[in-house]
């Protein structure tokens, strides 16, 4: 019965890993996937999490009962306070529900379809280009999906009047979708300024906004740093969504620690909110794990501990940062055609190199370097010793 069944294509991020996997050459190198590598090009648990997990493994008197359909209910304030900011109003007057979902994947399908049974707007958009899962996770949530011009490939930056005009353009109520902070895959940030001009033109039009922060901390450094456009959505008073994942900035990919935030006008309005995101969750996943909250609720609730975190992050955050630098220098080096400044001016995990579809295959032909084919690198697989090939494959990719 099964017989009809045709071979599905490999997902344009996960399969460059595939891919990758399969090539025996001992130069490979993939940066394609967007996780963290030590500069021995290793993955990396923070030091914060095996700590963690050690007093939990300690603690004889926790057991594996189910958590609530919500998960677990320390992580979910302490989330709310680390992306809303301690002193957020909005918390302070209960204002906000938060829920524990499956890292941020699940965080934005929870919210998408919440919205699309409670929200009289059904249509997101989403920047052009995005994160490719969105479109998908939005779709099936069941929205429609449309973009808003975001970047230039001209400039490499900003399209900021095309931003402006494509959002004063949608539907009174249309739920916007906003990279928090390190925008992937462009590494292209509005400035505050910018962002307070998109925060007036959103509230004018009642526009919604639904955040999806995936890089808290690892964009800057700075954990308030980079939730300072999501912090002043919140101060405004209006409502707001933001999905959040500790996957990168506290590297617990595999765990799938998430939470969803909305931001409501008062408290009776979001604990009718919260009661319909159960609805939500009950079926599809019945209730989320404990073990990855748990690592996180023990680090944020200790003042050693979550200090110690915020150090091994903007260490993993430099790193990245010092390789966009050795990477420019190495073209420069190389007197490789072209302005390449923009691999220092993008921030967070990737690089958007410019380099075409065909220029990447090239690479991965001959160099065995495996990357996205629109040309995103994680600078985070990159380090001091594989930056001089990587260097040497663009620079025969652009003077082919
Ligand atoms: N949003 C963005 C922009 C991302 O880059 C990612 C991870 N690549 C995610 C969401 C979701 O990641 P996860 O589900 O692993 O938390």
């Amino acid at each position: 019965v099964f017989a009809h069944i045709v071979q599905a294509p490999e997902d344009p991020i996960l399969g460059v890993t595939v891919a990758y996997n399969k090539d025996p050459s001992p130069i490979k190198l993939n940066l394609g996937v967007g996780a963290y590598r030590t500069e021995e090009g290793k993955p990396l648990v923070l030091n914060v999490v095996r700590k963690a997990e050690q007093i939990l493994v300690n603690d004889r008197s926790r057991v594996k009962e189910y958590l609530p359909i919500t998960g677990l209910g320390e992580f979910n304030k302490l989330s709310a306070k680390l992306i809303f900011g301690a002193e957020s109003p909005a918390i302070r007057e209960n204002r906000i529900t938060t829920v524990q979902c499956l890292s941020g994947t699940g965080s934005l399908r929870v919210g998408g379809e919440f919205l699309a049974r409670h929200y009289h707007q059904r249509t997101i958009y989403i920047p052009q280009p995005t994160w490719g899962n969105h479109i998908k996770v939005f779709q099936l949530a069941g929205l429609s999906v449309k973009y808003y011009r975001y970047y230039d490939p001209k400039t490499r930056g900003l399209d900021f009047q095309g931003m402006l005009e494509d959002l004063s353009s949608a539907p009174s109520g249309a739920i916007i979708l906003l990279h928090a902070c390190a925008h992937n895959p462009t590494g292209v940030d509005p400035t505050l300024e910018q962002w307070e001009q998109i925060r007036k033109l959103m509230r004018s039009k009642a526009l919604l906004p639904f955040f999806d922060s995936a890089y808290q901390g690892f964009a800057s450094g700075s954990l308030d740093g980079d939730a300072q456009p999501i912090r002043m959505f919140v101060s405004d008073g209006g409502e707001c969504f933001a999905a959040q994942s500790y996957a990168k900035n506290m590297g617990l990919y595999g765990e799938r620690v998430g939470a969803l935030s909305i931001v409501c006008k008062s408290s009776d309005v979001a604990s009718r909110v919260e009661s319909q995101l159960k609805l939500v969750i009950r079926p599809m996943y019945s209730n989320p794990p404990v073990h990855g909250p748990s690592i996180v609720a023990t680090v944020l609730k200790d003042r050693d501990l979550y200090n110690e975190w915020t150090l091994e992050l903007k260490a993993m955050a430099d790193r990245i940062i010092s390789m966009r630098q050795q990477l420019f220098d190495a073209l420069r080096a190389r007197g490789t055609p072209g302005d390449w400044s923009h691999i220092i001016k993008q921030i967070g995990m990737f690089t958007f190199t410019g380099l075409n579809k065909e220029q990447v295959a090239f690479m991965t032909r001959e160099y065995h370097i495996y990357m996205t084919s629109d040309g995103r690198i994680s600078m985070a697989g990159l380090s001091s010793r594989t930056v001089p090939h990587l260097a040497d494959a663009i620079n025969a990719a652009v003077t082919r």
